[in-house]
C-alpha cells in the first residue's frame, strides 16, 4: 500500500495553495478525481467570449513542481482508525496526516424535469462545455435560477451572446444576501435595462421537455419557453462519502476547529467542504468563497510546518459587476442583522474622482452598525467603478473590531483621478451619519 506523510483529498484552490506553501517540505500526495482543477471565478467571462476557455484550466503542474504527487482519482471511504483512504479505482493510501479539501458541489432542486437534458448546474469543465456549445449551437433562450453573483453573472454573460435570458430567484430582490433593498434597486435595474427578463420571488417548480427541456413553469403558475436551464441556487459540502463515519459534520459542512482541525486527531479540513460560521453572528452562513478557501490553505500549510496559526473567521467579503456596477458587501446587511442587532445605518454618496474630471462616477456607500457596541457589522458598495477595495476596508473594520466614532477618525488619502475630493471619504462620511443618527 502506498503511504504518505500527509494526504490531501481535493485539488482546488484549497489544495493548491497548501502544496503550494509547504514547497516540498513534506511528502504529500493529491487526490483528484478531475483532469483539471477550474479558475471557476472567470467561468461566466468564458460564456461572455472575453477569455477563451483554456484560460481557466488550471495546469497539474501547480501541484507537482512542488514534489507532491498528483494521484487522479475518488476518494470513496476513509477508515480513520487503520489511516488508510480507498478510492473509485480500488487503491489504498496510508497517511499520518490527513487533509480533507472535497471543496463544494452546486445543488441541483430535486424538481419534476430537473434530470432533462440541458439542464445543469455551474461548476465543472463539463458544465462549461456544455453551455459553450449550446450557445455556439444557436440556442434562443435560457432561464438562470438563483440570482447570487454566479447567477447574475451567468445571466449577463448568455444575454451577451443574444440569447433571450430569464434570471428566476424566490428571493424578491436580486444579490438577496449581498445589497439591502435600497441599494440594490440602481443595480437591478440595469439587469432589466439589458434586457434580462427577471422574475423575482418566483420560484422554478418543474421543467417541461420531452428529451430537453422545453419550458420553466413557475411558483406563479406562468411558463417561461427555455432551451436552457442552470441552477445556480447554493452549494453542498462534497462529503457524502464521509457521512457513515465518526467525523463530526454539521448540516453544512465538516466541524472543524480555528486550527482547521476536525473531530479526530491527524484529521483536518479547510475550505467550501468545512461549515462556515459567521465570525460576527457565529451562525452558519452559507457563501462558500475561494476568498476563504485560499487564506486557509496558507494556514494549513503553515500548520503541517509546525506553526499553530488559527483562521480568524468567516466575514465573506464579495463582489460582482452587474451591468455598468461594480457592488459588494462585507459583514452583515441591514436585513440579515435586523434579528439579532439593534441596527443604525449611514450612507455616504460621493464621486469614483474628483467630480470636476470627467470620468468620474457615483458611488454610494451603505455602513451598518451596531447601536449598542457601536462596533461595524457590515457595509456595501455600488459603484461606476470597482469596489473590492472599499469593501476590504469594510471588512477591515469589522475584523478589528472598529467602533463608528474611531471610523470617524479614519486617516485616509485623496487624488483627482482616484477619489472624491479631500474634504470627504465613504467610509467617514458614512461613520459621521451614523453617529448624527445616534
Ligand atoms: C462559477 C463560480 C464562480 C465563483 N466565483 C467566485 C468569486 O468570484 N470569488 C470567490 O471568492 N469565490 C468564487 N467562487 C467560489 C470558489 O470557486 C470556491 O469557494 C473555491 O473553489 C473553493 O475551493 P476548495 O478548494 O475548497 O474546493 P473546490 O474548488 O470545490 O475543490 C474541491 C476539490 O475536491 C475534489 N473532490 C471532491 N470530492 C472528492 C473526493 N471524494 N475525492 C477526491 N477529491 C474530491 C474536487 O474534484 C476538487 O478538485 C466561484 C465558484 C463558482 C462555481
Amino acid at each position: 500500500m502506498e503511504k504518505h506523510d500527509v494526504l490531501i483529498l481535493g485539488g482546488g484552490p484549497a489544495a493548491i495553495t497548501m502544496v503550494k506553501n509547504i514547497k516540498g517540505k513534506r511528502d504529500i500526495a493529491v487526490i483528484r478525481p478531475e483532469d483539471h482543477s477550474m479558475i471557476y471565478c472567470a467561468m461566466p467571462y468564458v460564456i461572455e467570449g472575453l477569455l477563451p476557455y483554456e484560460k481557466t484550466l488550471k495546469t497539474d503542474d501547480l501541484v507537482t513542481d512542488t514534489g507532491a504527487e498528483l494521484i487522479r482519482d475518488t476518494a470513496e471511504s476513509v477508515d480513520f482508525e487503520k489511516k488508510i483512504v480507498k478510492t473509485a479505482d480500488g487503491s489504498e493510501y496510508g497517511y499520518n496526516e490527513l487533509v480533507i479539501a472535497t471543496g463544494a458541489n452546486p445543488i441541483l432542486p430535486p424538481i419534476s424535469g430537473a434530470d432533462l437534458e440541458q439542464v445543469s448546474t455551474f461548476k465543472t469543465e463539463e458544465d462549461l462545455k456544455m453551455i459553450l456549445d449550446l450557445v455556439d449551437s444557436g440556442i434562443e433562450s435560457a432561464a438562470v435560477v438563483g440570482a447570487g453573483a454566479i447567477g447574475i453573472e451567468l445571466a449577463q454573460a448568455l444575454n451577451e451572446k443574444n440569447i433571450e435570458t430569464n434570471l428566476i430567484d424566490m428571493m424578491p430582490t436580486i444579490l438577496p444576501n449581498m445589497l439591502d433593498k435600497e441599494m440594490v434597486e440602481k443595480p437591478q435595474k440595469a439587469l432589466e435595462d439589458l434586457g434580462i427578463n427577471l422574475y423575482l420571488g418566483n420560484k422554478v417548480v418543474e421543467l417541461k421537455g420531452d428529451k430537453k427541456v422545453e419550458a420553466a413553469v413557475l411558483g406563479d403558475g406562468q411558463t417561461v419557453k427555455v432551451d436552457l436551464v442552470i441552477f445556480s441556487v447554493g452549494m453542498k459540502a462534497n462529503v457524502e462519502f464521509l457521512k457513515d463515519t465518526e467525523l463530526n459534520i454539521g448540516r453544512d459542512g465538516i466541524i472543524i476547529n480555528d486550527y482547521l482541525e476536525t473531530s479526530i486527531k491527524d484529521v483536518y479540513a479547510l475550505g467550501d467542504c468545512v461549515q462556515f460560521e459567521s465570525a460576527i453572528t457565529d451562525e452558519v452562513v452559507p457563501g462558500k468563497l475561494a476568498t476563504n478557501a485560499v487564506p486557509m490553505g496558507r494556514i494549513m500549510a503553515a500548520n503541517l510546518l509546525g506553526d499553530s496559526r488559527s483562521y480568524k473567521g468567516f466575514y465573506n467579503g464579495t463582489a460582482t459587476k452587474v451591468g455598468d456596477y461594480f457592488v459588494g458587501n462585507s459583514g452583515l446587511t441591514e436585513k440579515m442583522a435586523e434579528n439579532d442587532y439593534d441596527t443604525v445605518t449611514g450612507y455616504a454618496d460621493f464621486t469614483t474622482a474628483f467630480p470636476i474630471m470627467p470620468f468620474a462616477e457615483k458611488v454610494k456607500l451603505k455602513l451598518v452598525v451596531d447601536r449598542e457596541s457601536k462596533n461595524v457589522l457590515g457595509g456595501q458598495v455600488v459603484s461606476g467603478k470597482p469596489v473590492t477595495d472599499k469593501i476590504d476596508q469594510i471588512t477591515m473594520a469589522v475584523q478589528y473590531g472598529v467602533e463608528v466614532d474611531q471610523l470617524i477618525e479614519f486617516s485616509y488619502s485623496s487624488q483627482p483621478y482616484q477619489s472624491f475630493y479631500p474634504a470627504h471619504n465613504l467610509l467617514v462620511k458614512a461613520a459621521e451619519n451614523i453617529l448624527d443618527k445616534i
